[in-house]
C-alpha cells in the first residue's frame, strides 16, 4: 500500500468533516448507488437476491436504501462464495488461511485483510477487505485517534484486547507503521501478573483496546500495582460504561475517547475529542434502524451498509447492536449525527477460581472470536463454578472439529493458567435456542449461585 493511497484515503475522509448535513447525505446517497451498481455487476448473490425481489439494475438511480431487502450474517455465510466480488475468494480457503496463518497482520494472498467474529450472535462470520477498502477503513479510525506523532522518538502504543487472531481491531493495530510507532499487544487472555509486568516495562504514551481492558488497567493503577503515565486513551470492542470512564479518568487523568466498530464496518462511529459525543460516520456508511416506527425510527436494531467495502459488499446488513440516536447536534463542528446510547454488547465475563488460589476471568470477546474451521455456531455455558460447556453446531468431520475446539480452548485456558482448574466439555447440538425470558441469544451464560 503506497503512502499516496493512504494520503488520498485520509483526504477523502477529512473532506466530509467540514460539510453540512445535507452535503453529507448527498455524498452518502451517491456512494450508496455506486456500491449498488458494483454489487449488481460483480456479485452473483446480490444480482439474484434483488431480482427475486423485483429489483433490476435499471432501478438503481431511483432507489432508496429502505426499498432493498435486508440480509443478515446467516444469509451472507450461506451465500458467501457468490456474495464476494472476486471469484478467487472462497469460504473454505479463507477458513484454512485463518487457521494456518494466525498472525493478525498477515494478508490472504498477500493482498486481502481477513477478519472473523461471531459477534454476540454466536454465528461465525468472515469479512474480507481489499487493499483500498482496508486503507479507507484505517483512515476512518484516524478520524477519531488523530495521527499526531512524537517529535524525537516513536510513539508507544499499548493495545489490550484479544490479540492472537484475525479480529478487526487487532488487525488494524498490527498494520500501524513500525517506523513511527512502537507497539505492545497485551493479550486480555494473559494472566494479570503478566499484563502488569509487560505494561510497567513498556510505559505507553497511548493506551487503547477494549473498554473493559482499560478499566482493568485503571483498577491496577489505582491499587498501586502498576505505575504508568499515558497521555491518550481510546476504547473499542465493548461498551465504555460511565463507571469505566470515571475510573480511567481517576487513574490516569485522561477522559478516554470511545470508538464503535465491528468486523462489518471497522470504525462506524467515534467520539469527537472536544465534546466526547459519539458520532455516526454516515459519510462512509448508511444506517437505518429497525424500530417500531419503520419510516423514521430513532431507536432500534442497526441495519448497515458499508459504503467502502467493494470486495465483500454488505448492503442493508442487520446487526445485533441496537442504538438510540440523539435529536441534538454536537457543537464540535462535525455534522455526523450523534448516537445517544447503544446496547447489544453486554456479554458477561466468566470468572473461575484457580487451583492454587486466586481468580481469573475469560473475556467475552475472546469467546465471541473463538474460531476453528467447521464450527458454525456456538454458545458458552458455565454449568458449575469450575465447568465450562460449549454447545456447538458443526459441519464436516465432527470428531476432528471437536478435537480442534478442545485444542483451541486449552490454549485459552492455559494462557490464564486455568487449564488444571476448569473442566471443558463440548456438546454437539442441532439448534441453540434463545433465552426463554428475554427472547434474545446469549453467547455467554455465567454460573449463578442460587
Ligand atoms: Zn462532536
Amino acid at each position: 500500500m503506497s503512502i499516496l493511497s493512504i494520503w488520498q484515503a485520509i483526504q477523502a475522509v477529512k473532506k466530509a468533516e467540514s460539510l453540512d448535513t445535507r452535503q453529507v447525505l448527498g455524498l452518502q446517497a451517491h456512494r450508496f448507488r455506486k456500491l449498488l451498481k458494483h454489487a449488481f455487476q460483480k456479485s452473483r448473490f446480490y444480482k439474484s437476491y434483488y431480482s427475486d425481489h423485483g429489483i433490476t439494475e435499471a432501478d438503481i438511480d431511483g432507489i432508496l436504501p429502505g426499498d432493498l431487502p435486508i440480509i443478515d450474517k446467516n444469509i451472507m455465510m450461506e451465500n458467501y462464495d457468490d456474495l464476494v466480488t472476486d471469484p478467487l475468494l472462497k469460504q473454505a480457503d479463507l477458513e484454512r488461511f485463518i487457521k494456518e496463518s494466525p498472525d493478525p497482520g498477515s494478508k490472504y494472498k498477500n493482498k486481502y485483510s481477513v477478519v472473523h467474529t461471531s459477534g454476540s450472535s454466536g454465528t461465525i462470520g468472515l469479512f474480507v477487505y481489499g487493499p483500498s477498502d482496508w486503507t479507507l477503513g484505517k483512515a476512518l479510525s484516524l478520524r477519531v485517534t488523530g495521527a499526531e506523532l512524537m517529535l524525537h522518538r516513536k510513539k508507544r502504543i499499548a493495545f489490550i484486547a484479544a490479540t492472537g487472531g484475525h479480529f478487526a481491531s487487532v488487525a488494524s493495530f498490527y498494520n500501524l507503521p513500525r517506523s513511527l510507532f512502537k507497539l505492545l499487544p497485551l493479550s486480555i487472555s494473559s494472566s494479570i501478573e503478566e499484563i502488569r509486568e509487560q505494561i510497567n516495562r513498556f510505559q505507553p504514551d497511548v493506551i487503547t483496546g477494549y473498554a473493559s481492558g482499560l478499566n482493568l488497567l485503571a483498577e491496577e493503577q489505582l491499587e498501586g500495582r502498576i505505575g504508568i503515565n499515558p497521555r491518550e486513551a481510546f476504547c473499542t470492542g465493548d461498551p465504555l460504561t460511565s463507571a469505566f470512564r470515571q475510573r480511567i479518568e481517576r487513574a490516569f487523568a485522561i477522559n478516554p475517547v470511545n470508538m464503535y466498530g465491528s468486523s462489518e464496518t471497522m470504525t462506524l462511529a467515534g467520539e469527537c475529542k472536544s465534546h466526547h459525543r459519539l458520532h455516526l460516520f454516515n459519510d462512509w456508511s448508511s444506517v437505518q434502524l429497525l424500530g417500531d416506527d419503520l419510516k423514521s425510527a430513532k431507536a432500534g436494531q442497526v441495519v448497515v451498509t458499508n459504503l467502502y467495502n467493494y470486495t465483500q459488499p454488505l448492503i442493508r446488513y442487520q446487526m445485533s447492536d441496537e442504538i438510540v440516536m440523539s435529536d441534538k447536534a454536537c457543537p464540535c463542528g462535525w455534522s455526523f449525527p450523534v448516537i445517544e446510547s447503544m446496547a447489544g454488547r453486554q456479554e458477561e465475563f466468566l470468572w473461575f477460581s484457580k487451583n492454587g488460589g486466586g481468580e481469573d476471568f475469560i473475556h467475552p470477546i475472546v469467546l465471541a472470536e473463538f474460531f476453528v474451521p467447521g464450527l458454525e455456531r456456538f454458545q458458552f455455558i458455565q454449568s458449575s463454578p469450575d465447568t465450562l460447556l460449549m454447545k456447538a453446531i458443526v459441519r464436516g468431520e465432527k470428531s476432528s472439529v471437536v478435537a480442534a475446539i478442545r485444542e483451541k480452548m486449552n490454549e485459552i485456558l492455559s494462557g490464564k493458567l486455568l487449564e488444571q482448574s476448569v473442566r471443558f466439555d463440548v456438546e454437539l447440538v442441532d439448534e441453540i435456542r434463545n433465552d426463554a425470558k428475554t427472547g434474545k441469544f446469549r453467547l455467554v451464560v455465567p454460573f449463578v449461585k442460587l
